[in-house]
């Protein structure tokens, strides 16, 4: 998705581009078949529209393909040890004078999230400036998402469900930058997904590309920045004039014959997707939360490389399509239905739905593990590669976007907690310094 976007800005500007894939276009979003059905895989929640709509003004598209609709039931049930929590919290509801707090508390954020998705992170910036500053105000004296939370003393419910948000980060609470505490009262209104499914975003953003005359190729064994060169897995060689890497950069640190060490405590959380399909309507909501019934015992397994005794596990439902989403560290371990780890986690989310039985019901499962992840993606299926310190997390993050005077990066991987926003957001940065430089 991030060099498929950077590939579109650039085209548009006028250069000649080639976007190497060494497998399918889309990397972590893709479609699979499922039981006879079309399943779009990886991100399935959309938020910041805006930033999206940043990236159609640049590539001066008129209209908008992806008709965004927003998910009924916003950011889900999270069903806490305490009770279960809607967010956003309705009025009415007993949660929602706290929830209105945890709102006021993050909403002077609110008018800056773009500038920072989409701003180089510089301090000679003036918007980068006082959207940073409006961050720091917000999230005071407590730079992680457990600190922040702990300091609004709101319902435990309410503090379970705030605390599987910090996952947008790839990291448990207590490792993930303040501001992933906010997302949820700033985003839980606008959580929306394309109406044709995930993949019209991968097809539009082909579809731009083409448009332009991107040329698409295969994969790449060797990486030389000096002379701006290509080694294909064929042995062909390939020369440009500048290289934009969308790989993570621990593997592109091999493809250039570079030591890079990727370690275990500092990589973002891996996966297990499980995409089943029925042949009747799942009835279930869009999104449900089924947090670990203790962050701190999850952390400490993560950081092991363990299997966590009970995971974070999200589920969407789409009709006859369901897709269950285990957390799981970042060894790349292979993770069947048949593990009995993975088999406990899917029988806790059916008892804690009241849907007993409700996979075996399915008429296919499909499952993505770790292992599936570290193929295509960063060390150990790392969904967001490394893992910064806190203040280098999130859109505090002073990236080398350039890497040498022919050889940049973009990706997840250069922005921590990734997801699509920081992804378009990231592609956009890229763009702008490629056209000062
Ligand atoms: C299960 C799951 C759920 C998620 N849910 C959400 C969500 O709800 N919302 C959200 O915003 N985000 C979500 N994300 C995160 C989001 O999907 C990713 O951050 C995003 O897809 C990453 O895009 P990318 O372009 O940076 O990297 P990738 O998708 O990993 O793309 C990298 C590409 O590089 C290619 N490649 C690797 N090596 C080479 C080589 N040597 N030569 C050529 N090509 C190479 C790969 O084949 C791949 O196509 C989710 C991710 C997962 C896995």
């Amino acid at each position: 998705m991030a060099g498929l976007t950077l590939a579109a800005l650039l085209a548009q500007r006028g250069h000649a581009i080639t976007v190497y894939e060494a497998d399918r276009l889309g990397g972590k979003l893709r479609r699979i078949e499922v039981g006879g059905l079309s399943v779009d895989t990886g991100p399935s929640l959309f938020t910041f529209p805006g930033v999206w709509h940043r990236v159609l003004a640049r590539l001066k598209e008129s209209s908008d393909p992806l008709d965004l609709r927003p998910l009924p039931g916003g950011l889900g049930i999270h069903h806490t040890p305490f009770g279960p929590v809607p967010l956003p919290v309705r009025p009415g509801h007993a949660l929602h004078a706290d929830w209105l707090r945890v709102c006021e508390a993050a909403a002077p954020v609110a008018p800056h999230l773009e500038t920072l998705l989409t701003t180089p992170p510089r301090f000679t910036s003036p918007a980068f400036l006082r959207a940073s500053a409006a961050l720091a105000r917000a999230t005071g004296p407590h730079p992680t998402a457990e600190g922040w939370i702990r300091a609004r003393r709101v319902h435990p419910a309410l503090a379970h469900a705030l605390r599987t948000h910090a996952l947008n980060a790839g990291l448990p609470p207590a490792d993930a930058p303040a501001l992933y505490a906010l997302l949820p009262a700033l985003i839980a209104g606008h959580v929306c997904r394309p109406a044709g499914g995930m993949g019209v975003l991968l097809d539009s953003l082909h579809g731009f590309c083409t448009a332009r005359g991107v040329q698409f190729r295969g994969g790449v064994g060797q990486v030389d920045a000096a002379s701006g060169s290509l080694t294909l897995d064929g042995g062909e060689v390939a020369r440009h004039d500048l290289l934009v890497s969308a790989i993570d950069p621990a593997r592109l640190a091999a493809l250039r014959g570079l030591p890079m060490h990727s370690p275990l405590p500092r990589r973002t959380v891996s996966g297990v997707a499980v995409y089943a399909a029925f042949t009747h309507p799942v009835a279930l909501p869009a999104t449900s939360i089924i947090p670990p019934s203790n962050f701190a015992a999850f952390r400490a397994a993560l950081r092991a490389g363990a299997l966590p005794p009970d995971t974070l596990a999200l589920v969407h439902a789409d009709g006859p399509r369901l897709a269950v989403l285990l957390t799981a560290p970042a060894t790349a371990r292979p993770l069947t239905p048949e593990h009995p780890w993975v088999r406990a986690q899917l029988a806790r989310v059916e008892q804690v739905l009241n849907m007993p039985g409700l996979l075996a019901s399915a008429s296919a499962i499909r499952v993505l593990d770790p292992s599936h992840y570290a193929q295509g993606g960063h060390p150990g299926g790392a969904i967001y590669g490394l893992g910064h310190p806190v203040w280098r997390g999130g859109p505090l993050h002073p990236q080398p976007y350039c890497l040498s005077p022919r050889l940049w990066q973009v990706g997840t991987g250069v922005h921590p907690g990734g997801g699509i926003p920081a992804i378009l957001g990231g592609a956009l940065i890229v763009d702008q310094l490629l056209a000062q430089s």
